[in-house]
């Protein structure tokens, strides 16, 4: 019987493999001046200390440090060091409302992150997407 459960019971339309490609790339995501706050408070250090060891500075968004190709956050367990206070965007991801409107912004964020299942289609990313919009 738990061998049939095990075979039949749906597979989840996403799961993230923590495979930690979206943390990998040329740039990051942007992170306000409340998440810098929580992320210095979270590490120990000032916010300053924070500004320059950890972050970019640009002129109309802060980021964070990439190295050796992935986050400065990045560790090498695989794991997110800030994970608790990480960037609103990195908590969202890869549920971005670009999904809702663009299919073609759906295909390249599939193919980009092993979290979906094969069998994942738009209409149903969409209803995750709106879910995670409204909270639920
Ligand atoms: S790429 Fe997808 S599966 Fe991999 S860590 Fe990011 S969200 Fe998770
Ligand atoms: S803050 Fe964490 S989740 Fe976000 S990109 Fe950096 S390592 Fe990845």
């Amino acid at each position: 019987m738990e061998q049939y459960e095990k075979e039949c019971s749906p597979k989840p339309l996403f799961e993230c493999k923590c495979c930690g490609h979206c943390c990998h790339g040329v740039a990051t995501v942007s992170v306000t001046d409340a998440e810098q706050k929580r992320m210095a408070s979270f590490l120990g250090i000032s916010l300053e200390e924070l500004r320059h060891n950890y972050l970019v500075i640009g002129k109309g968004s802060t980021s964070m440090k990439i190295i050796n190709g992935h986050c400065i956050f990045y560790g090498e367990d695989g794991l997110c060091k800030v994970h608790p206070v990480k960037p609103f965007h990195c908590k969202r991801w890869p549920l971005h409302p670009s999904i809702l409107g663009d299919e073609a912004a759906w295909k390249a964020i599939k193919a980009d992150c092993p979290g979906f299942a094969k069998e994942t289609t738009w209409e149903q990313a969409k209803e995750l997407v709106r879910k995670q919009l409204n909270g639920s």
